[in-house]
């Protein structure tokens, strides 16, 4: 077998044709693969929804390795394939090295115009939200500077070879070499760890050297490259064009310190350039700079703009922001730049539906999965509140059953949930000394639901209380809903010396249907402890179920206003949980602390959620076989939950309802920290569930 080498030569006329039609065939057929890549259905890879498999032969462990391919290996193989081929093998025959040399730096001019059109923002492509295309962006941008690394190898060498070492000091070159080191800076500066050490370096030079390599490869290349270039600098034109088209100025007047991690801005609707249509969409701001020059520098050619998701729905008045203290300065009057809003793409639902005039967000249609009835779970942390509460809202309005899970790590951020979200569930994960100075008001300032639909009765009663009545039969289910060890108010109340702040006055009735706080005394790690499922975990956790050990840690309603401290121990059941540090309860002065507010009926848990049979009771309860009346039939009980898991007798994988999975509709829905979002997602496969999840790795 023979390998091309540099004494083969094409005549000039010939090869300088093959590498024109090369670079072109090569930018058709990346554009058509992207275009398969964000539409072809199923296969694409453009958003994450899982959708569980139609057949029950499958394991669990085989979805989870099937969502790591799709959204992959699909389309850097083709790419790859294409590269390969439109530089390297077609023609190999000719074993002519100087036409491969050529032709690599050749299809790299081609492929710089798709690397910058996935930059667009928003993406022209129709239905698609510009950062699902980053991931083809980094793998295109990664082969780009592959080929123009072994360009540039292949071409010292065959300089070196001729001995002609020295035109590599001609100026066209010098343009060439440059732009290679720009490349490798840029590359460089992409690796993760470093692009999140300084997020602002990354992403001045990523711009400042996309416009270098641009220009200067427009006269290193030979032929030239004109239409390349052309549309290369068409593309960043026309996102400065239409950024300012997309941006208005925007005073600050309405910033709140919700929590030393949050604060909360609120900007008037009529002031953004391009009105939300669905909920989760974001705006991007930037800093308004008084200096001129850096003004035109920061928002024309380096857009430092910080993308944040709208909490409110399209229809309120205030489009509000829930912003982590971060870098980014929010100074209450000060002057932004403010871009969007830019759509989401979320294709659980039927997005049509947002896109009609006639749509109310407080009008129950019911029609958000086109006409199939759901259940979702949403499971958010920290800042991606923002992405849960709207779509919360949406489905709480439209009576879809569903519920949401908060993890957030501080106390204070309590502060950010000014009104009763039905069926929103908080869990605080910290829980240091300073966070116990304070007092949770659980009569709360507010007294009603503020949904859109107005006033709602369920408002009033805690959520665990919601469906049945305390003396209901139904009732032992209900506690194991919670949690086995948990208890509501009232059971606390009997259980234990109640305090005297409740049956004091007349409103101890009022405080019983106020908030419910329970406190997790699991690990001591402000990691989110979701229970990791896997296939082998089956088996512990059957025996663990019986034990109460499959629940998150015991947990109990701590009274809170206890002599003014916000934890203390407790017993129940003749156990005794928490910690008390006298000095500190001695320090603690009620008068100095500061007020949360939480609105009524709000369920806060202190410590980490735990993923699991809770959850599958209260999607599959419906079943009927194992209620209030059975609840004590522990062969039920472990028949549910197998079956819930998906496990046969046999111990081989079954779906809970049915063999046809569209039957099933669940849908779990996670954003946030990634260790978060990957848990619920593995819980989410394990039960074959479709699943969604609102991450951007930019
Ligand atoms: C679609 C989307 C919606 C978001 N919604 C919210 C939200 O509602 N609330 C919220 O608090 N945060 C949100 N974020 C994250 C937020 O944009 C970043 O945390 C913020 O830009 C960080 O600014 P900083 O100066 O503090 O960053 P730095 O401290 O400089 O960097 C911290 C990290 O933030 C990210 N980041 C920084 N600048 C940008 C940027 N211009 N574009 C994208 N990521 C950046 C990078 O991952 C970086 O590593 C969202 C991000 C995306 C992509």
């Amino acid at each position: 077998m023979k390998f091309p080498d540099f004494n083969h030569k094409l005549d000039r006329e010939t090869s300088y044709k093959i590498r024109i039609d090369s670079a072109r065939y090569l930018l058709c057929f990346v554009f058509i693969a992207i275009i398969f890549y964000v539409y072809l259905p199923k296969l694409s890879i453009s958003y994450s929804l899982h959708t569980p498999s139609r057949t029950n032969t499958g394991s669990a462990h085989e979805s989870k390795r099937k969502i790591i391919n799709l959204n992959s290996i699909f389309m850097i193989c083709i790419v790859l394939a294409g590269v390969c081929y439109n530089s390297i093998f077609s023609y190999i025959n000719t074993l002519d090295l100087v036409l491969i040399t050529k032709r690599l730096g050749r299809n790299c001019m081609s492929l710089y115009v798709p690397l910058l059109f996935l930059t667009m923002r928003p993406s022209p492509l129709p239905n698609v939200l510009y950062l699902n295309l980053i991931p083809i962006h980094k793998w295109l941008g990664r082969l780009l500077v592959l080929q123009a690394l072994i360009h540039t190898i292949l071409y010292t060498c065959l300089y070196y070879k001729t001995q002609v070492l020295w035109k590599l000091t001609k100026l066209a070159n010098v343009y060439g070499i440059v732009s290679m080191l720009g490349f490798l800076v840029i590359a460089w500066l992409s690796i993760s760890k470093i692009r999140r050490s300084d997020y602002r370096i990354f992403y001045i030079s990523h711009y400042i050297l996309t416009w270098m390599t641009v220009i200067m490869l427009q006269y290193h290349a030979r032929p030239r490259a004109t239409y390349y270039t052309i549309a290369n600098l068409s593309i960043l034109i026309f996102q400065i064009l239409y950024r300012i088209y997309l941006t208005r100025e925007v005073v600050f007047d309405d910033i709140e310190d919700v929590s030393p991690t949050f604060k909360k801005v609120r900007i008037p609707m009529n002031l953004l350039a391009k009105k939300p249509i669905s909920p989760g969409c974001h705006i991007r701001i930037n800093n308004k700079h008084d200096n001129f020059f850096k003004n035109i520098f920061f928002n024309f050619f380096v857009p430092l703009q910080h993308p944040y998701t709208i909490e409110s729905l399209p229809t309120d008045d205030h489009c509000t922001l829930i912003i982590k203290t971060g870098r980014f300065p929010l100074v209450q009057g000060g002057s932004y730049y403010v871009s969007g809003c830019f759509e989401p793409r979320l294709p659980f639902f039927n997005n049509n539906l947002f896109k009609e005039t006639k749509y109310k967000y407080s009008t129950p249609f019911k029609k958000l999965f086109g006409n199939k009835d759901k259940t979702i779970i949403i499971v958010t942390g920290g800042s991606a509140i923002t992405f849960g509460l709207p779509i919360l809202q949406l489905l709480n309005n439209e009576n879809y059953k569903c519920k949401m899970y908060w993890i957030t790590r501080d106390l204070h951020d309590l502060n950010l949930i000014k009104k009763n979200y039905q069926n929103l569930e908080i869990y605080i994960t910290k829980t240091t000394s300073e966070d116990e100075n304070i007092i949770i008001d659980r009569n709360s300032i507010i007294g009603g639901i503020n949904l859109e639909g107005g006033y709602d009765q369920r408002e009033t009663n805690p959520l665990i209380q919601s469906t049945v009545e305390l003396n209901s039969p139904e009732l032992p289910i209900q506690s194991m809903l919670s949690n086995p060890q948990s208890m509501n108010l009232n059971e606390y109340s009997e259980s234990t010396n109640m305090p005297h702040v409740f049956k004091a006055n007349d409103e101890s009735e009022e405080f019983l249907k106020s908030s419910i706080v329970y406190r997790n005394y699991g690990d001591s790690t402000d990691e989110i402890d979701f229970t990791k499922v896997s296939k082998e975990d089956l088996k512990r956790k059957k025996s663990q179920m019986f034990t109460g050990e499959n629940f998150r840690q015991p947990s109990a309603l701590v009274d809170l206003d206890k002599d003014g401290v916000l934890f203390d121990t407790y017993e129940y059941n003749s156990k005794s949980y928490g910690s008390v540090n006298s000095s500190k309860k001695q320090m603690a002065n009620r008068t100095s602390l500061d007020k949360i507010f939480i609105p009524k009926g709000l369920k806060i848990n202190i410590g980490r959620p735990t993923l699991g049979f809770k959850e599958l009771l209260w999607i599959y309860n419906e079943d009927k076989e194992c209620n209030g009346n059975n609840v004590n039939d522990s062969t039920c009980l472990e028949n549910i939950y197998l079956k819930t898991l998906g496990v046969g007798p046999e111990g081989n994988y079954l779906l809970p309802n049915s063999t046809n999975t569209e039957d099933k509709d669940v849908l779990v829905l996670a954003a946030g920290p990634i260790g978060l979002v990957e848990n619920t997602k593995n819980w989410a496969i394990l039960h074959n569930f479709q699943f969604y999840e609102e991450a951007f790795f930019v």
